[in-house]
């Protein structure tokens, strides 16, 4: 075990806080994987990408983590896309999940301890939805199996949703077999041509929420160490997991770190289907090497939002090129991580800072072979990989075509057209200068 402390924000305590772990032998972590009902986009990759460095560093830290990443294979969204494809659910599952491991090992995402699949894990989910009932704090109504927020003082506690907000929330589905509109859904009855399982109340199927109540419970036991996920899972999803462990277990906090990475806007917007704004991390990784997507998914803080727009892809080349140009050197194999490098990491995990340190240390070693193996330690301990140079070429070629439109524009007199293609090419990192042998640029 290393010495140096790993700060954490903790979304419970909404304040940072020494990880002190439950066994400092052996750290657990929970994160929410994807439902598997199609390719999954930037936003999901920013998630699976921040866990990854986490776990990188917990890695480093301490003897051994279990990091357990579900997969939802059981929705309703999934049973939809198969009707939509006319295919059967277990195969647009199969083939949505060999995507998402091709897309994901594009971004040199190291493979989890454990990937359990949500169908696996239905009679789980039957015994922590029994004890709800036995406990009192669930209800039968008309085939579903509901859970009674308002038996549960605590609900609302991790992300803060006070019950007469979600009361009011528009968000809530009012449904006639609910005694409060806040209750959700342990177990819905089986729909006809979906994918059903049998069980007390009658065949059906589990909640969303009561998955990785199950999962989490079963590889992780009743307390774990961190649980994490995309923000926008903190409520429902989070809080309804969360009120059902407690109640089922009987455990006061199951969770010690609750950590969520912040959410991914395209050009200022949210992502949504209605915008058509969607960027699948398949399209990414088709026009640009998966180091590069990584640096770029990690050149913010994971608290905050990440607007992903046409210039953050070319900053992160810009980056990389020094720390490319010191990968493409030779290394004798010495492991050497970087002191303030690792402080970043250990500082509630400041990924921009790091990569900062890393772009430092690769200008160094330009200079001086002595730093070369600290470049190779630390871009190897972030999953950055030396991307080819044809691909700085193309990007080269793409600035020099840019600079090629503006000094016609400029030739033809057309200087909003000129300023506009400077603009673009500032947004690139690019300096641009006029000289009388033509316009250079760095
Ligand atoms: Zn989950």
């Amino acid at each position: 075990m290393s010495c140096v402390s790993l700060f954490l924000y903790n979304r419970f305590s909404q304040k940072k806080e020494v990880f002190s772990p439950i066994n400092p032998e052996k750290i657990t972590m929970y994160v929410c994987g994807p439902t598997v009902y199609g390719p999954i986009h930037i936003g999901n990759g920013r998630s699976i990408v921040v866990f990854d460095a986490l776990f990188r560093v917990l890695r480093y830290l301490f003897p051994e983590v279990v990091y357990v990443r579900n997969i939802t294979d059981v929705d309703d969204k999934i049973n939809a896309e198969a009707q939509k494809l006319g295919i059967p659910i277990n195969e647009l599952t199969k083939n949505t999940i060999a995507q998402f491991h091709q897309d994901i090992n594009k971004l040199h995402v190291l493979p989890v301890s454990v990937e359990p699949k949500a169908t696996c894990h239905i009679s789980h989910m039957i015994e922590i939805i029994k004890k709800l009932l036995d406990k009192g704090v669930a209800y039968l109504s008309n085939g579903h199996v509901l859970f009674d927020v308002l038996k549960d003082p605590f609900y609302g506690s991790l992300s803060g949703a006070h019950k007469e907000e979600i009361l009011a929330g528009a968000r809530v589905e009012v449904a006639p077999y609910k005694r409060n509109p806040q209750d959700f859904v342990l177990w819905k009855p089986a729909i006809e041509d979906h994918e059903f399982w049998p069980s007390p109340w009658g065949n059906g199927r589990p909640g969303w929420h009561t998955e990785c109540s199950a999962m989490s419970l079963e590889y992780l036991g009743t307390t774990f160490d961190i649980h994490g996920g995309g923000a926008d899972l903190l409520f429902p999803h989070h809080e309804n997991e969360n009120a059902q462990t407690r109640n089922a277990l009987g455990v006061e906090h199951p969770v010690k770190h609750w950590v969520h990475n912040g959410m991914l806007m395209v050009e200022g917007q949210k992502m949504s289907k209605s915008l058509g704004n969607v960027l699948l991390l398949k399209d990414v990784l088709a026009q640009f090497p998966g180091s590069v997507v990584r640096w770029a998914l990690l050149s913010s803080h994971y608290r905050h939002t990440l607007d992903w727009n046409s210039s953050l892809l070319h900053q992160a080349t810009q980056c990389m090129e020094h720390v490319n140009r010191v990968l493409e050197l030779p290394w004798d194999g010495k492991h050497c991580l970087d002191a303030d490098f690792l402080a970043y990491l250990c500082d509630d995990l400041n990924t921009p800072g790091a990569l900062n340190a890393l772009h430092l240390l690769a200008k160094r070693a330009l200079q001086d072979q002595k730093w070369v193996s600290s470049v190779h330690t630390c871009a190897n301990f972030l999953g950055i990989q030396k991307i080819s140079s044809s691909l700085t070429l193309e990007i080269s070629k793409e600035i020099e075509d840019l600079i090629k439109e503006r000094t016609q524009a400029r030739e033809e007199k057309n200087f909003q057209r000129a300023d506009e293609l400077r603009q673009k090419l500032e947004d690139f990192g690019i300096i641009i200068q006029d000289t009388p042998q033509g316009t250079l640029w760095q």
